[in-house]
């Protein structure tokens, strides 16, 4: 994921006034649902439905960084895909490998693979759930010009929403949703340098499967195990998908985790959600955006377990569980 002021690519983040397509009434609503509700956690508002185990999450975010960076072509990739599908064919209803090909801007020829678990199938009503699972082939924000060409050990970017996923899964194998779920795992999200080389798996998937697939809305997760975490309305979301960015800020103040989820500052980023906004499908994307103090973990080699969260992992995985299963 990157982040653009003006013409300018930077690792700092774009604070911005909210989108004025975006009605203020929504806003202001927004505000006050977040505002109003306290932030203790309330058991009672809960659906019914398994519990997120935060510490099994945490030992998946940990068991990807073990195999190595994840970068396309690298054995550790090879092991991953191969460990997310055993993961997966556990419990989901079915599971498709779906690979494709990249020639990059520097001619290197990738072999990438899109990893989709579906769970009720013959829901016609779908939400589509995705998160990358290759990590940086370089640490491009490293301050130590050395350090500028090792890839990134990407606990937070990458095996963070892959954690979340897998878990996820879990719980819908123990208790189906009451709507079909697609869990869509993307490749080729992070390998870059530039934006032309990345997002692969997302517009791959946008420009085959998701028209078919046709979801009602999708939730991207991206950067989600900060210990320090915020979860600003991202802007490019807003302006698709208002009414599922009112659902999941909702959800998220209802379940005590609304100081988290602030509706006061937007950040606007580039993501793999806007693959799937251009074709249509309404896409909104969590993310922390502020890794480490200002942001100085981000593609460098700090991205490692010792500065990520369970406790994080849990508020998003408790969060979209909710959605999920709050959704007729
Ligand atoms: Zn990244």
């Amino acid at each position: 994921m990157i982040v653009k002021i003006g013409t300018q690519w930077t690792k700092a983040i774009k604070r911005i006034a909210p989108p004025k397509k975006v009605d203020l009434p929504l806003l202001l609503l927004l505000t006050l649902t977040i505002f109003g509700c306290g932030d203790e956690v309330s058991e009672s508002s809960r659906v019914e439905r398994p519990a997120f185990d935060a510490s099994r999450a945490f030992e998946d975010l940990v068991t990807q960084v073990d195999f190595g960076s994840r970068v396309p072509g690298t054995e550790a990739h090879q092991s991953q895909l191969e460990w997310m599908e055993f993961q997966l064919r556990k419990v989901a209803d079915t599971v498709v490998l779906d690979p494709f090909d990249w020639v990059t801007t520097e001619s290197d020829s990738l072999s990438l693979t899109n990893v989709i678990a579906r769970f009720g199938t013959d829901f016609e009503q779908r939400i589509l759930l995705l998160t990358h699972w290759d990590s940086r082939p370089t640490a491009d924000q490293s301050t130590d010009d050395a350090e500028k060409q090792i890839p990134v050990p990407g606990a937070n970017d990458g095996a963070s929403g892959t954690a979340v996923l897998l878990e996820l899964a879990r719980m819908f194998s123990e208790q189906p949703p009451p709507v079909g779920v697609d869990l869509l795992f993307t490749d080729g999200e992070d390998y870059g340098p530039t934006t032309e080389d990345m997002f692969l798996g997302a517009s791959y998937y946008a420009n085959n499967r998701g028209r078919i697939d046709n979801p009602s809305f999708a939730i991207l997760l991206d950067m989600v195990a900060d210990m320090d975490p915020s979860f600003p309305v991202e802007a490019y979301s807003l302006e698709s998908a208002p009414q599922v960015v009112q659902r999941v800020w909702t959800v998220a103040s209802d379940l005590g985790y609304g100081r988290y989820f602030p509706m006061g500052s937007t950040s606007r980023v580039l993501d793999d959600h806007l693959k799937l906004i251009e074709v249509g499908i309404p896409t909104i994307d969590i993310i922390d955006f502020d890794y480490g103090p200002a942001n100085s973990f981000w593609h460098t080699l700090k991205d490692v377990p010792e500065n990520t969260s369970s406790r994080t992992l849990l508020m998003v995985g408790d969060v979209v569980a909710e959605v999920v299963y709050r959704s007729r």
